[in-house]
C-alpha cells in the first residue's frame, strides 16, 4: 500500500516560513511557472515537477478556508510511519502577518531563502526570531531546517552555499539547498526534518 495510504504512528506539523517569492509553495505544490524571463521551463524538467505528484510523494491537502493550506508528507523511519502536515502560508508572509496559529503546535519549520535573492537570506534571522516570539523554539523540542531554494538557478546566484551552511551552523540547524523546478534536494529536505522530528519524538 502506498505510505500515504498507511495508518501512521505519529502526526507531526511542520511550517514553511521565510519571504515571499522564494518558493515555500512550489516545493509542495505543482508549480510550473519560472522567476525569470531569461529561464525557460525544459521539457525533462517540467515532466520531473508533474510526476513527482502523479508518483503521490506528495498529497497537496485541503485549502482551507483560514487562510492555511497544507500537504502531506509520510516518512518511514525504524518501523514507524511519520506524518509530516507541512502548513504553508497562502501568501500571509507578505505583510508579516503570520498568526500565532499559524506556528501553533508545530514540530518543525523550514525557512526558506532563495538563492538568487540577497534580502531573502539576510531575512532569515528575523524568520527564527518571529518564530521565537510564536512558540517556545529554545526548548528544543522544535527543529529548525534551512533550505535554500532555487539551486537550479545556478547563474543567479547570490549566496554561496558555504553561507548557508555556516548560517545554519549558527542556529544548529540542518541545511539543504533545493529546487522545486527540478525536484533536487525537496524529497531530501523534507525526509531530513521529519527524522529530525522523530528523534525527538521517540
Ligand atoms: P512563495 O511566495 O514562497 O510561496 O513562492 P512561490 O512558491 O509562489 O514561488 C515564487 C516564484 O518562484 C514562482 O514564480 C515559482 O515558479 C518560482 N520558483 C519556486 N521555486 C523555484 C525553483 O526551485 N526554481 C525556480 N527557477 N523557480 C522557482
Ligand atoms: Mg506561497
Amino acid at each position: 500500500m502506498a505510505i500515504e495510504n498507511r495508518a501512521y504512528d505519529f502526526l507531526v506539523k511542520v511550517v514553511l516560513i521565510g519571504d515571499s517569492g522564494v518558493g515555500k509553495s512550489c516545493v509542495i505544490s505543482p508549480c510550473l511557472a519560472v522567476t525569470f524571463p531569461n529561464s525557460y521551463l525544459s521539457l525533462p524538467s517540467a515532466l520531473a515537477v508533474l510526476s513527482r505528484f502523479t508518483r503521490g510523494e506528495f498529497n497537496p491537502d485541503s485549502k482551507s478556508t483560514i487562510g492555511v493550506e497544507f500537504a502531506t508528507k509520510s516518512l518511514e523511519i525504524d518501523g514507524k510511519i511519520v506524518k509530516g502536515q507541512i502548513w504553508d502560508t497562502a501568501g500571509q508572509e507578505r505583510f508579516r502577518a503570520l498568526t500565532a496559529a499559524y506556528y501553533r503546535g508545530s514540530a518543525g519549520a523550514l525557512i526558506v531563502y532563495d538563492i538568487t535573492s540577497r534580502p531573502s537570506f539576510e531575512a532569515v534571522p528575523q524568520w527564527i526570531q518571529e518564530l521565537k516570539n510564536n512558540i517556545k523554539v529554545d526548548d528544543g523540542n522544535m527543529q529548525l531546517m534551512l533550505v535554500g531554494n532555487k539551486s537550479d538557478l545556478a547563474h543567479w546566484r547570490a549566496v554561496s552555499t558555504d553561507e548557508g551552511t555556516a548560517l545554519a551552523e549558527e542556529y544548529k540547524m540542518s541545511f539543504m539547498e533545493t529546487s522545486a523546478l527540478d525536484a533536487s534536494g525537496v524529497e531530501e529536505a523534507f525526509g531530513t526534518i521529519l527524522k529530525d522530528i522523530y528523534g525527538v519524538l521517540s
